[in-house]
């Protein structure tokens, strides 16, 4: 079969590498695709925002599925759109991916269907949404209702720096995601991430993995679109994995169902886990960037079959392997992000850092010119690699990691140390 991959992140590099692998693929096409995607597959100059254009391409080449990494194109219904014109495609429809596109949307199902979260209100005007907070008291959590790309979070430690979030975001800080906003409870413990797919009727978990949100070491520093990861994670055990497919996945797929607005895709649970229990702080309808890299290094069965079943509605009788070796990602980014940066630098020894063992470097932000590689983002490598432990897979990482030249980029020294630490004192 034919097969176009939308988006153009180290989520989609890694997607591109385990599709690219499977023996059912004809002909791999990804748009826009980056530099390192280039290596797996053809690249298509298509927007896919552009949905009329993807579908002419998509007849053009008998492509028999699309595989949509991002969000925001299935928030403004490719899903929909494709399979109105007959084209099977992996990913959430646009009233499905309400479950990220509004927070408002998500917390009214858990109410409603009792999955456990943050206490919360929904406000459309900043007067009741600060006379809430000062009732409530702090820390307390101001969220923009809409999709802000990753900025939409304000965890507040006073009251002042609440109202000032609901200011920021009333006054139109965030553009359209803000003109609705939900407060809520703040929760403490540790996070993590449960991963499952879903065919609108039933749900499959994928292996677990955890990001590191903060740009510096130690979890400090500014929010970004996630520093790194690795998989498994020591705090999801099977008994808490069986809780978050009882008490939120499973829940969650019947309630779209019955809602008319059956889920299908990948669905991402970011959870709390408290002293109360696991506790959902956000939907994602995707694939983590970059969870997914490690999910797809852990992975040993063929991707391609899975995503079929769930637009299939046959995932029922479905099962994936995986390798029991740990999987554990460093994302290198540009120097200033998550704020401003340059682009156009040239990295070097990316060879000689993907020969190191267990090693395999997926490519974000990055553009070939020429022979060079240069970068072209803010988040712009993800050195990935396989160990028997988390902190084996850390050391191959770093090691791989110091063979690249790159004078303008940065990354954690940190990734996965939760882990690592867990694994030391338990020996
Ligand atoms: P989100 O974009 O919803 O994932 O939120 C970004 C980050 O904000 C999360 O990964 C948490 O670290 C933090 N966060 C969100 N909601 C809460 C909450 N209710 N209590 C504490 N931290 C939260």
């Amino acid at each position: 079969m034919n097969i176009l991959l939308l988006g153009s992140g180290g989520r989609e590099h890694a997607l591109a590498w385990k599709i690219a692998a499977s023996p059912l693929v004809e002909r791999l096409y990804c748009a826009p695709g980056n530099a390192g995607i280039a290596q797996e597959c053809e690249l298509v100059a298509l927007d896919p925002a552009d949905h009329a254009a993807v579908i002419a391409f998509c007849c053009a080449q008998t492509i028999g599925l699309v595989v949509v990494g991002p969000e925001a194109p299935m928030a403004a219904g490719i899903v929909d759109d494709l399979a109105a014109a007959g084209i099977k495609a992996f990913g959430a429809s646009r009233e499905a991916a309400k479950l990220e596109s509004s927070k408002g949307f998500t917390k009214d199902l858990c109410k409603a269907n009792n999955i456990p979260t943050a206490a919360y209100e929904r406000f459309t005007a900043p007067a009741p949404a600060k006379d809430y907070v000062r009732t409530r008291g702090a820390p307390i959590v101001v969220k923009a209702d809409g999709l802000a790309a990753g900025k939409g979070v304000v965890v507040a430690p006073t009251v002042a720096e609440a109202e000032a979030a609901i200011d920021m975001m009333f006054g139109g800080g965030l553009g359209d995601a803000g003109a609705e906003v939900v407060i809520e409870e703040f929760l403490s413990g540790e996070e993590a991430s449960f991963f499952a797919l879903c065919d609108g009727e039933t749900a499959l978990a994928l292996a677990s993995a955890q990001d590191h949100k903060r740009a510096f070491d130690g979890d400090q520093g500014p929010n970004t679109g996630g520093m790194g990861a690795y998989s498994p994670v020591p705090v999801m055990t099977p008994e808490m994995s069986r809780r978050a497919m009882d008490e939120f996945v499973l829940p969650t797929v019947r309630a779209m169902k019955a809602m008319g607005a059956p889920y299908k895709g990948v669905l991402y649970a970011g959870l709390m886990i408290t002293a109360e229990g696991p506790k959902l702080i956000e939907y994602n309808v995707r694939f983590g960037d970059p969870e997914c890299q490690v999910l797809m290094l852990r992975l040993m069965s063929d991707l391609v079959p899975a995503l079929i079943a769930c637009c299939d509605g046959a995932l029922k009788n479905f099962d994936l392997r995986w390798f029991p070796d740990a999987a554990l990602t460093v994302v290198m980014a540009a120097k200033g992000y998550p704020g401003s940066y340059a682009k156009g630098s040239v990295i070097e020894g990316l060879d000689r850092a993907a020969e190191v063992e267990g090693v395999e470097i997926f490519h974000a932000g990055t553009k070939a010119e020429g022979d060079k590689t240069v970068a072209n983002g803010g988040r712009v490598l993800n050195v990935c690699a396989l160990g028997k432990t988390v902190g084996e897979a850390q050391q191959r990482a770093y090691a791989a990691i110091d063979r690249i030249r790159w004078a303008d980029g940065f990354c954690r020294r940190d990734i996965g140390f939760r882990a690592v630490e867990r694994e030391r004192s338990s020996r």
